[in-house]
């Protein structure tokens, strides 16, 4: 007899020419961020003939979907999140696969799972520079789950374990212009600050936590070289992989800044751009991901990354355990917003991930649903992990 888990295989497998067409027809339309007009569509459509309460556009974006099915009284609010949008040369991050493989497990999972539970479907716009998750949770949306899941195309078969924290900000420095040969004395060089900020920065490179990043650039240098520069900017850019470590870096670089301005005799402002948080560790649930990756023999599975850049999935690991698939459907080494994975989105390695990715994750929902001890270990885990952040 058939375990319930190839139950729910069986169904997506059948449903699988929709959803590999569905991927193909995003892929077709790329879309910018916060513009993903015909991708959001598609998948809202899709998910409210499956019989899914669909919200079209959330909050302050047009491009936010909330689909749920609550099955029985309710109890945990599983969710299940996708982005859908591109880059400039097209879909180079493989997110058209995203929503067709969610949409899929949620359908599933509707079609065949008794028992008390919410299934909420987020489609989370704009993560590509953007951090639409980031809008979404400011808003109030996303804090109604218990657990978030996500899939993501990838040269492997693997799991997340952390991520970046990382703030940007502009900084703009303000002095006195005058003439650079005729009256130097009477000038104030916001130029000078900000070289000295970027000497600040180099120096204290040293003496914080090796896994830190610190970066920098010139925005505006403050016009020719004959008049002392009135006002000069650049952007700067921190991360470490612990988001309490991050504040740490932002105390150290606003003492920079001002000691900056100090020395030149300017004045600085300091502009912040959005937060991402580093994830809170969630191996449980990255198991529990991995365990029915194995069992589905999806390709190439190795072990989780235990580094990665930041992202605005990260915001919501913050606040609730959280973990995304990466299933490979490229060769081993290619790197995401390259033409190779670009090259691969319409494959028919680019369909087998998004079928596998349905069947895992709907394969996960169905264990945290009826494995409820599962669920309080991932939590008690999160606890102990998000003290340590
Ligand atoms: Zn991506």
């Amino acid at each position: 007899m058939k375990n319930f888990k190839d139950l729910l295989a069986d169904w997506i497998e059948r449903e699988g020419n929709v959803l590999a067409s569905m991927s193909d027809r995003i892929f077709d339309h790329p879309e910018p961020a916060y513009h993903e007009e015909y991708a959001s569509g598609l998948l809202e459509d899709y998910l409210e003939a499956q019989g899914f309460a669909v919200e079209r556009g959330l909050g302050s974006l047009k491009t936010a979907f909330r689909a749920v099915w609550t099955s029985g009284t309710g109890g945990l609010r599983i969710g299940l999140l996708c982005e859908y949008d591109a880059l400039p040369n097209g879909h180079s991050c493989g997110h058209q696969m995203q929503g067709p493989a969610i949409a899929g497990a949620a359908a599933a999972i509707k079609a065949l799972l008794p028992g008390n539970y919410t299934l909420v479907v987020y489609g989370t716009p704009a993560e590509e520079g953007a951090g639409g998750k980031v809008t979404m949770l400011e808003e109030g949306y996303l804090q109604d789950l218990d657990v978030a899941l996500m899939m993501h195309g990838g040269p492997a078969t693997q799991t997340d374990a952390r991520s970046m924290a990382k703030i940007s900000a502009t900084v703009t420095f303000y002095g006195k212009s005058a003439h650079a040969a005729l009256k130097p004395e009477d000038g104030i060089s916001a130029l000078d600050a900000l070289l000295l900020s970027f000497q600040g920065i180099e120096f204290l490179r040293e003496h914080v936590k090796e896994d830190s990043r610190m970066h920098y650039t010139i925005k505006n240098a403050g016009g020719s070289a004959n008049v002392v520069p009135a006002e000069a900017s650049g952007e700067f850019v921190l991360r470490s992989y612990d988001s309490a470590y991050l504040d740490y870096l932002i105390l150290r670089f606003e003492q920079i800044i001002q000691g900056a301005a100090l020395m030149a005799g300017a004045t600085s402002e300091i502009q912040y751009h959005r937060r991402y948080e580093g994830k809170i560790p969630a191996r449980r649930l990255n198991q529990l991901l991995m365990e029915q990756a194995e069992y589905f023999h999806a390709p190439n599975c190795q072990l989780p990354r235990e580094k990665t850049g930041s992202t605005d999935f990260a915001n919501v690991m913050y606040r609730i355990p959280g973990s995304c698939i990466r299933v490979a459907f490229v060769a081993p080494g290619t790197s995401s917003h390259s033409q190779e994975f670009l090259d691969a989105g319409k494959t028919p390695a680019a369909h087998d991930a998004v079928i596998y990715a349905g069947k895992i994750l709907a394969a996960a929902v169905c264990e945290l649903v009826e494995q409820p001890g599962l669920m309080k270990e991932i939590r008690q885990e999160f606890e102990k992990e998000k003290s340590r952040h």
